[in-house]
């Protein structure tokens, strides 16, 4: 049997390794256009930067180690720029030469990735894009004549990346996003955390607003502000390279993906496609989805491999989980966020914390913001977000194993976590987030978010804030009476006889708060994730400009 697949790195190599493992006889043949296999794309960024300083160690295996443990027939600067499915061959352009040869196979396996989007803004030829150790290694050079300015169009996951590698560099280096935030995964009042830490580290951030011209020295946006750009790098998404398949007849699904069935085959049974090229599966709804993420390019390769071994396989499902280093803050998320879950009609409730990595008497215990979002009927968890320094990988990971495991949100409270004082919390903060969902979707306290206090006002509440007075006095929500947790019960003659909103710094205190508040006979609400997520919010900004 001959497989032959198309694009030698994540996907296409699991697979071309896995099928040897599984088959000793199988000719493989792999097919790359670039000059490199078998590269850590998600590490070029980091070779900008300098943090990886051996370009090598980006290169994960050669042809050479590969045909010496795998007996993999690879084939660099190997083109492929047809497919004939009817006749089961290939048509490969050797890159170098120019010449055109025809490859007959029994299976095809198809890799090729996705390719950066390029807005047709004028003077964009001038703009790097980075997916391959070529690009990487354009826009070193071009970092090596050491420009004094730089701009990053997209804020994306690689778009951020890439700024901070910049900076790293002494580099001035703005970004500019036409979202209102970064991180599209992300909710806005999450996005803020990161768009506060690029700002302290100097990135220069352009929110809300386009990129409309470059020029030879800078980029003009379409608020008329121009910034000046010694160097431009394009990061403002990716699209599946679905150009092979297209020009092959293959279908291409709805979201502009290859089309695969549940085993990854295409429209055609001897095609098999894979990776950021193919549409996936969402875990939480079965809609078709675009994930353009390693770790399933990996998964997908290792499944065909099996399911043209004639093993049983189980479907790849996605739920999208991603993390990021952004300076000192890591971030992460997994599942469904707000704004998805809003356009798509579903009903939700959000819980905040802002938990310590570990325990908060043991040295270097590190603050992290928490985010869960489920449904408070069913308990079904739709998604989690953090961003702190420590700890923030640990707890999404968890959530998104439980995700997959099909645990509601008041079942994280059950989960026996490691914990020693180092390391954790006897209460993790995953369990903190189970205790605290039980709560809400049981009735126990009714909370409300940052995004509505404007309207919990309008609807005559009165705002209660039970921190400090010390507290209080360095920052608080506009409106709000002090009136400290330990001081409610000595203090129940200052509060009007109508609907209580109170918030304490992190909801901690606030849930003990209203707990009391509605033993006493009051009717309140407590605010989810307190002050801080609030005035980490755009509602705080927008306060503050005011
Ligand atoms: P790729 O790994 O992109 O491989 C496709 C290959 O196919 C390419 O080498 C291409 O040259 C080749 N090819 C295309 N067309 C043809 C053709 N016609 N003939 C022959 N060869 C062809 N994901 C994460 O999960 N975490 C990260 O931190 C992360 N960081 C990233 C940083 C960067 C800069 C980039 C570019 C990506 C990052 N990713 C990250 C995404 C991750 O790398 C991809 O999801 C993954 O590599 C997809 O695997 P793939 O096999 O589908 O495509």
């Amino acid at each position: 049997m001959r497989v032959v697949i198309v694009g030698g790195v994540a996907g296409g190599m699991s697979a071309a390794t896995r099928m040897r493992r599984l088959n000793a006889d199988a000719e493989i043949i792999v097919l790359e256009k670039s000059g490199y296999v078998s590269y850590a794309n998600c590490g070029l960024p980091y070779y900008v930067g300098g943090v990886i300083e051996d370009e090598d160690a980006l290169l994960l295996q050669t042809p050479d180690s590969l045909h010496a443990r795998f007996r993999l027939d690879v084939r660099v600067a190997s083109e492929v720029t047809s497919i004939d499915a009817e006749k089961k061959s290939v048509s490969v352009k050797n890159v170098l030469t120019g010449e055109v040869t025809k490859l007959a196979y029994d299976k095809l396996i198809l890799s090729p990735g996705a390719s950066p989007i390029v807005p047709p803004i004028p003077g964009v030829e001038r703009a790097h894009t980075l997916r391959t150790v070529e690009d990487v290694e354009r826009i070193a050079t071009s970092v090596d004549r050491k420009p004094a300015s730089a701009v990053v169009i997209g804020g994306g996951f690689i778009g951020v990346e890439i700024a901070e590698n910049l900076i790293h560099k002494g580099i001035r280096t703005s970004v500019v996003e036409a979202a209102p935030q970064v991180l599209a995964p992300l909710d806005p009042e999450m996005a803020s955390l990161v768009a506060k830490e690029m700002r302290s580290h100097g990135v220069d951030l352009h929110l809300g607003v386009a990129a409309q011209t470059i020029s030879e020295t800078s980029v003009t946006l379409t608020n008329g502000v121009e910034i000046p750009a010694e160097l431009v790098i394009l990061a403002i998404g990716v699209r599946p390279d679905t150009s092979l398949a297209k020009e092959g007849g293959l279908a291409v699904g709805e979201r502009g993906g290859i089309a695969v069935d549940e085993f990854n085959r295409t429209s055609n049974p001897d095609v098999y496609a894979i990776g950021d090229a193919a549409e996936k599966r969402d875990a939480l709804d079965g809609s078709s989805t675009l994930v353009p993420l390693a770790n399933i390019a990996n998964r997908h390769g290792r499944v065909v491999a099996d399911h043209i071994a004639g093993r049983e396989v189980r479907p790849v499902l996605t739920i999208g989980t991603a993390i990021v280093k952004v300076f000192n803050l890591a971030i992460a998320a997994t599942g469904w966020n707000e704004k998805r879950l809003a356009a798509s009609g579903r009903t939700f409730t959000s819980i905040h914390t802002h938990p310590n990595s570990h325990a908060g008497y043991y040295p270097g215990a590190k603050q992290m913001q928490l985010k869960l979002i489920f449904d408070p009927t069913t308990g079904e968890i739709f998604g989690a977000q953090g961003v702190g320094t420590d700890g923030v990988d640990k707890r999404i990971d968890v959530i998104a194993t439980a995700i997959r495991a099909g645990l509601t949100a008041p079942e994280l409270a059950d989960l026996e976590l490691a914990y020693a004082p180092p390391f954790g919390s006897a209460k993790d903060p995953v369990n903190m987030l189970g205790y605290i969902a039980e709560n809400v979707s049981t009735g126990l306290v009714k909370t409300a978010q940052w995004s509505e206090i404007d309207k919990y006002r309008e609807g005559g509440y009165q705002l209660i804030d039970v921190r400090t007075e010390s507290e209080f006095r360095a920052g608080s929500i506009p409106g709000s009476k002090n009136i400290p947790v330990d001081e409610i019960r000595a203090r129940t003659v200052e509060i009007e006889k109508k609907p209580i909103l109170v918030n304490c710094q992190v909801g901690q205190r606030g849930h003990t708060a209203t707990v009391l508040l509605n033993e006493l006979g009051f009717d309140t609400t407590n605010l989810d994730g307190g002050y801080l997520t609030w005035s980490n919010s755009p509602a705080f900004e927008i306060v503050n400009a005011n």
